[in-house]
């Protein structure tokens, strides 16, 4: 027991304000206690605003990718030649019950593996990989669109409206 640091440090010893708290601390113990202040002092604060601050990251970051993952259109190509296959799976069953009905040889079956990747033209029924066929569908479109405009068709059109006028025309004399 060396009982002389109680005396010195209650009166004699001079006390020092410390800049976090403002407590008043002795030159030795202010050296200690100044540091630990500071660090409680930030804990204090500083971790409210980087939670903060993280929180409003991750929020915008979570909400860009949801909204960015919805816009990659993969599945809809996958559900289209699905639909595709049932409806022309619906078709060809309908031909087959027709022809058996009216007694006619049954039609072609369709091809027994059908390529998932392949889309069927609407118009010719001929299948095609995905970039040929919007390629050819658009052909075959116009093709059997053109075939409304026959030649043979619209002469015959022609025909018979220029048959038409003749008959009506003698009125002006
Ligand atoms: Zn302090
Ligand atoms: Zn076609």
């Amino acid at each position: 027991m060396a009982g002389t640091e109680p005396f010195l440090a209650d009166g004699n010893q001079e006390l020092f304000p410390c800049e976090v708290c403002g407590r008043r601390f002795a030159a030795d113990v202010l050296e200690r206690h100044g540091p630990i202040c500071r660090k409680l002092f930030n804990k204090k604060h500083k971790p409210f605003n980087s939670l903060k601050q993280r929180l409003q990251g991750t929020d915008i970051l979570t909400v860009r990718k949801t909204t960015h993952s919805q816009h990659q259109p993969v599945r809809k190509s996958n559900w289209r030649q699905q639909h595709e296959d049932f409806i022309n799976a619906i078709r060809s069953a309908k031909q087959c019950t027709l022809a058996i009905k009216e007694g006619q040889p049954l039609p072609p079956p369709p091809p027994p593996s059908i390529n998932p990747d392949y889309i069927q033209c609407p118009y010719c029924m001929r299948r095609f990989n995905e970039t040929a066929a919007t390629r050819h569908i658009n052909f075959c479109k116009d093709q059997s669109s053109r075939k409304v405009f026959d030649p043979a068709q619209t002469a015959a059109k022609l025909a018979s409206r220029a048959q038409g006028r003749a008959q009506v025309s003698p009125k002006k004399e």
